[in-house]
């Protein structure tokens, strides 16, 4: 009888203890001491920032924008990010991807110079926000070097219309000092490819950095070109958007890495048909953006063709809800290549160190 007392007296302290335990935790919770709330924002800010990703001299890339125009919770609009050695260098700015290259280890106020594919908004969308912040944090007495393809001009000086009274309100807050008005906005810097398919130009060199500009096929859209990014014997190839074209295998060759659109024709039909119902334009624009985009199985051709090592798919479409999908997703691809295949995510990344054939690939913000 008093064992039974006793077993049912410790069971109540434990009880109370437990729940004593949990209120502590939900007052704690609601109202967590400074010093917690410090250390918390100190991580938050610093998480990748403080991590040196980039100690090896090399190529690295990350990949801040990997979603299209379609809304995904998960991803934000295109952007390719590559540090090759000291520099930083940013292929396209979709809508949100500047918040995406924040939050990576890349400082935003350290970008020399961005690079455009085409005008599609998907690729364009962020480039008032990444030339704000980079004028902004990095305090550059000279605007941001924006090359792309003839009509660059146009879509720079748009954006610097559009950010000029945003402009005034910094300088007025801020100062020169923090902000100097010859650092805002962007420069552009036009090339011409002509209408060959196959043409390619040389439009940055710096150092040991190479930038070669080709022509890519996203008929009606003219120009779209992709870039191949080459340093101290490594390189990489970033696609914008495409068809299969024979320019892909050509430019693309033996490259370390091949960072390449993709669109799923079967999902894409899911979709229009599941539109179908709907009075929206899914169903028509669903099935209208087929005829222009690359397949997952035609973009991992083009790797095994041109030798390529890694075949990375960014650009997502339709959007994968779910990472259960990305197997099916990429089930055409593997079928006819050997090398690996990873479809990114906003934040992920890749490290090509020099004087090696190694291909590093992690997630900073999954
Ligand atoms: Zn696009
Ligand atoms: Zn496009």
């Amino acid at each position: 009888m008093n064992s039974i007392i006793t077993k049912n007296k410790r069971l109540w302290i434990i009880l109370s203890i437990y729940l004593l335990a949990c209120l502590g935790l939900v007052v704690f919770l609601r109202n967590p001491p400074d010093a917690v709330i410090n250390y918390l924002f100190q991580t938050a800010i610093t998480q990748n920032k403080s991590r040196n990703f980039f100690e090896k001299d090399g190529l690295y890339v990350i990949t801040t924008g990997t979603g299209a125009p379609m809304p995904d919770k998960n991803r934000t609009g295109s952007q390719t990010v590559v540090v090759a050695g000291e520099q930083v260098l940013v292929f396209d700015a979709g809508p949100g991807s500047t918040l995406k290259l924040e939050l990576s280890p890349v400082d935003v106020g350290t970008v020399d110079a961005l690079f455009i594919t085409h005008f599609h908004s998907d690729h364009i969308g962020g480039i008032g926000e990444l030339m704000l912040k980079r004028w902004a944090t990095g305090s550059p007495q000279q605007p941001l070097p924006i090359y792309g393809p003839s009509g660059i001009d146009e879509v720079v000086n748009g954006f610097e219309a559009a950010y000029q009274l945003d402009k005034g309100y910094r300088i007025a807050h801020h100062g020169e000092k923090v902000v100097p008005s010859s650092g805002f906005g962007g420069e552009a810097h036009s090339f011409d490819l002509g209408s060959d398919l196959m043409s390619s130009k040389t439009v940055y060199k710096q150092g040991e950095v190479e930038v070669i500009a080709f022509n890519v096929e996203h008929a009606p859209v003219f120009p779209a070109v992709g870039y191949r990014v080459n340093y101290k014997g490594r390189s990489i190839v970033i696609t914008g958007d495409t068809k299969y074209t024979e320019s892909l295998i050509h430019h693309s060759n033996k490259a370390d890495v091949l960072i390449i659109e993709a669109l799923n024709k079967k999902f894409a039909t899911m979709m229009a048909n599941a539109g179908e119902n709907l009075e929206t334009n899914v169903t028509a624009i669903a099935t209208d953006i087929q005829d222009y985009h690359i397949s997952p199985k035609e973009a991992a051709d083009v790797a095994r063709e041109a030798g390529v090592k890694q075949l990375v798919i960014t650009h997502i479409l339709p959007p994968v809800p779910s990472d259960l999908m990305i197997r099916p997703f990429l089930k055409e691809a593997r079928a006819v290549y050997d090398g690996k295949i990873y479809m990114v995510n906003d934040g992920t990344l890749i490290s090509l160190p020099i004087n090696s054939d190694e291909i590093k690939i992690q997630e900073l913000l999954k």
